[in-house]
């Protein structure tokens, strides 16, 4: 098991080794005869944690804003849209653009919890996952005035100690079941753009990235190339796209 975060880097490259389905999987494995206890249940658990939603709606999310280098672009094609999407933010990008935070919330955006910093939940301490969560979900309400409601992890890893962490704080861990693989060698918008699409139906949770503090180059610039066509995609097909919070999980 990956220990420490420089074997991780770059972090969404080593992502791929992990589904949005699969890691659900292992939350819920490590989540206790609480979610696993009956099959209704349990089922329902893995498809609200895997972010299967509405059948008409794809929920839009972006993680490891805010960043002052990258994010207005992405909320600026956004408003162009009249899309609003759910924003997984790091209490540590948070710190160094509290204003950029709070526009993001004042814009209409859904502001959710991706941690403190971007670690391995699995590989820490219950006392340091505690920590890290509850001291970036303070952070995020206070700076958006906001309470946020869903939870991302890092590397879409989830832990006993983070589960439980994320119920008493109020959080629902939401991962995804699409998303555009920006980092990979040689991609464009149109290769991230193809890759969503081929798992774009309606109910879906879609992850892209506002920054690119944990990626490669060049990857934030990729993805934001693939919005617009996206958006553009969806109204085609007749799907709404919105944040999570609208996306009727349940
Ligand atoms: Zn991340």
């Amino acid at each position: 098991m990956p220990a420490s975060p420089t074997r991780l880097r770059p972090a969404w490259r080593h992502a791929v080794t992990l589904t949005g389905v699969a890691a659900a999987g292992i939350a819920i494995a490590q989540a206790g005869p609480g979610i696993t206890g009956l099959r209704p249940v349990r089922m329902r658990a893995f498809r609200r944690l895997a972010g299967q939603g509405d059948p008409g709606h794809v929920a839009l999310t972006f993680d490891d804003g805010p960043d002052p280098a990258s994010t207005p672009q992405f909320l600026k094609v956004l408003a162009e849209h009249e899309v609003r999407a759910t924003f997984f933010m790091l209490g540590s990008m948070v710190t160094r653009a509290p204003g950029l935070a709070a526009e993001i919330a004042a814009a209409g955006h859904e502001v959710g919890v991706h941690g403190f910093d971007h670690r391995y939940l699995p590989a820490r301490t219950p006392q340091a996952t505690r920590c890290d969560l509850t001291r970036a979900t303070e952070l995020i309400a206070t700076v958006t005035g906001t309470k946020p409601r869903h939870f991302r992890p890092p590397y879409g890893v989830l832990s006993g100690p983070a589960l439980l962490t994320a119920r008493e704080l109020g959080l629902t861990p939401v991962l995804w079941g699409a998303w555009g693989k920006e980092w990979a060698t040689g991609a464009t918008p149109a290769s991230v753009l193809r890759t969503l699409l081929s798992d774009l139906d309606g109910g879906v949770t879609v992850l892209l990235h506002d920054s690119g503090c944990t990626a490669p180059p060049g990857a934030w610039q990729v993805g934001l190339g693939a919005v617009a066509p996206l958006l553009d995609e969806c109204e085609r097909r007749g799907i709404a796209v919105g944040p999570v919070s609208e996306h009727g999980l349940h």
